[in-house]
């Protein structure tokens, strides 16, 4: 059997039915003893979309950088990279200084890894809010809406929500993200207050404003791990 992925074939007699599990990179079949190669191998054909698909998120999973809060790590932060440097201060700051981000964190607990996340994040969120709040105003008017409240949370699987009363929550983490990605969700919340679902006009809608709005879409799907910490 030649497929270009992993494959461990195991056959067993107290099976009636083929089952795949993808485990890391690799796809385990289990197989009752009867089945010929050649079964096998169809089956697999068959399933070869869902493989796929799964093996490559689990090679995504596998990218996530977690980060150590040192000095000299590296930030996204409206899709470009920062050096971040923490520096033993009175009291906690942190600011853009050309193409660094300075931390600084409150000499007692300078070396408490936690609270150095704790304090970037906040400025993280911060940042995102007032991004984001400006950015929905500013599209609001230009589809001729009137914006509703804007928020920020953390979320693990999604970018942004609108509910019925017009509220739009986004999920700070955008923040990370290049500004014509950023803009794809507040259009795509936006055109929410439009349209309350995602049919077709729905899509439409957002069209107008983003006509490749399909490539941002799968640009956030490609990219989700990168903006974890
Ligand atoms: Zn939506």
């Amino acid at each position: 059997m030649d497929f270009e992925f992993n494959l461990e074939i195991k056959k067993t007699s107290r099976k009636k039915t083929i089952s795949f599990i993808i485990k890391n990179d690799i796809l385990q079949v289990i197989t009752p003893q009867t089945f010929s190669d050649n079964e096998i191998e169809l089956l697999i054909h068959k399933k070869s979309k869902w493989i796929k698909n799964k093996l490559n998120a689990n090679k995504l999973k596998a990218k996530i950088v977690s980060k150590n809060f040192e000095t000299d790590e590296k930030f996204l932060f409206l899709g470009k990279n920062y050096n971040l440097k923490f520096i033993s201060h009175s009291k906690d700051l942190v600011k853009l200084q050309a193409d660094e981000i300075h931390a600084f964190i409150n000499t007692k607990k300078f070396s408490d890894l936690i609270y150095r996340k704790k304090i970037v994040q906040h400025w993280f969120k911060d940042k995102a809010l007032l991004f984001l709040t400006d950015m929905t105003m500013e599209f609001a008017q230009e589809i001729n809406l009137n914006p509703g409240l804007v928020k920020i949370r953390s979320y693990k699987n999604r970018w942004g929500s609108c509910n019925s009363k017009g509220v739009i929550t986004y999920n700070w983490k955008l923040v990370m993200a290049p500004e014509s990605i950023i803009k794809y969700v507040v259009v795509h919340e936006l055109c929410h207050r439009k349209h309350f679902n995602h049919s077709n006009n729905f899509w439409n809608e957002v069209s107008k404003y983003i006509p490749d709005y399909k490539n941002k879409k799968e640009w956030l799907n490609q990219n989700t791990n990168v903006f974890e910490w």
